[in-house]
């Protein structure tokens, strides 16, 4: 870190190095040589459930405990993964948790929510906020939990703070470690720390972030995170981006995310989520489709989580029921 005062401290809560495997059935079915794509699988980091999120909590989570925090506090949407892994960091440490999330109570307790019940989080519903008001009531929050004689410590919004990044910096060593000639990363941008930390290390033209309707400016978060990360100024032009895959807005079904689930559920046996990776693959697939990833190149696709979330998500759910065939005699 640019910023930082010392050494991060890591907390270990995940299995490392994950898989990268091979899909040889994906990439023909994506047009693609059978040898051209393999699979990142940070959905198998181990902790609760697993997922992207784990990478940054290890260096959050390390800096909250190095602080002598008694309790975490963080914020997401009803179905943030974030918020489930911070609930299983947070167990995993002896930590308290507190979930401020947007929505109200009424939200269908399965998914995400299920686990982070399990996980023993405490949940405040904020209402339909975003943003910078979501942040102001985890703020609110942590006044209060202060007043009561806790030591809580903020995690930012889907981990995404430079120090969360930083473990993003970590798996893009891990990923020239296990695939030296790679091409090119394909991956979804939520908060933006997932691929800031991989285009600190990898560099910005190895990088294909497809954006999921989560943030406002995603190139702009994105280079701003790079910056408090390393120092490194990047123009957001110089970022490879995909807009194209958001829809209706982030919570909502898309065709392509859903054909995107069905298509990797089908050839490869993996499960994505209909928000995050399911639109990730659905860039890469349209990526193929006008050139801009072609046979011949290594080609990544980072496996980021999210399948509670596909649990959450009532029209995920129904679709891919809707799919079964039923035998004919
Ligand atoms: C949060 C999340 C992402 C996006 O990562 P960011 O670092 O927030 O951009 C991608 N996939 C899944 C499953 C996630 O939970």
């Amino acid at each position: 870190m640019s910023s930082g005062s010392g050494t991060p401290q890591r907390a270990v809560l995940g299995t490392w190095p994950t898989p990268l495997e091979p899909a040889p059935r994906l990439a023909r079915a994506l047009g693609l040589g059978p040898e051209d794509l393999w699979i990142k699988r940070d959905d198998l980091t181990g902790l609760g459930g697993g997922g992207n999120k784990v990478r940054k909590l290890e260096w959050l989570c390390g800096a909250a405990v190095a602080e002598g925090a008694t309790t975490l506090v963080t914020t997401g949407a009803a179905q943030s993964n974030h918020a489930r892994l911070t609930a299983a960091a947070g167990a995993r440490l002896g930590l308290d948790v507190v979930l401020v999330l947007a929505g109200s109570a009424d939200s269908s307790a399965s998914g995400n929510l299920a686990l982070d019940g399990l996980f023993g989080a405490t949940v405040v519903w904020a209402g339909k906020v975003r943003g910078a008001e979501l942040a102001a009531v985890a703020e609110r929050v942590a006044a209060q939990l202060r007043h009561r004689g806790a030591a809580p410590a903020l995690i930012p919004f889907g981990g995404s703070s430079p120090l969360g990044a930083y473990g993003y910096a970590e798996c893009g060593h891990e990923l020239l470690g296990q695939a030296p000639d790679l091409d090119t990363v394909v991956v979804a941008l939520g908060s933006g720390g997932t691929m800031a930390g991989l285009v600190d290390v990898l560099g910005p033209a190895r990088v294909l972030g497809v954006h999921c309707g989560a943030v406002d400016d995603p190139a702009g978060t994105v280079t701003g995170l790079v910056a408090g990360l390393s120092g490194a100024v990047l123009a957001p032009e110089a970022l490879r981006l995909r807009l194209d895959q958001v829809g209706a807005g982030y919570s909502t079904l898309t065709d392509a995310s859903m054909a995107a689930l069905t298509l990797a559920g089908r050839t490869e046996g993996v499960v994505l989520d209909p928000v995050y990776t399911g639109r990730a693959l659905a860039g890469l697939r349209a990526a193929v489709q006008d050139g801009t990833i072609t046979p011949g190149q290594r080609t990544v696709f980072l496996h980021s989580g999210g399948l509670p979330g596909l649990f959450g998500h009532a029209a995920a759910v129904k679709r891919s029921q809707d799919a079964l065939t039923d035998f004919t005699p």
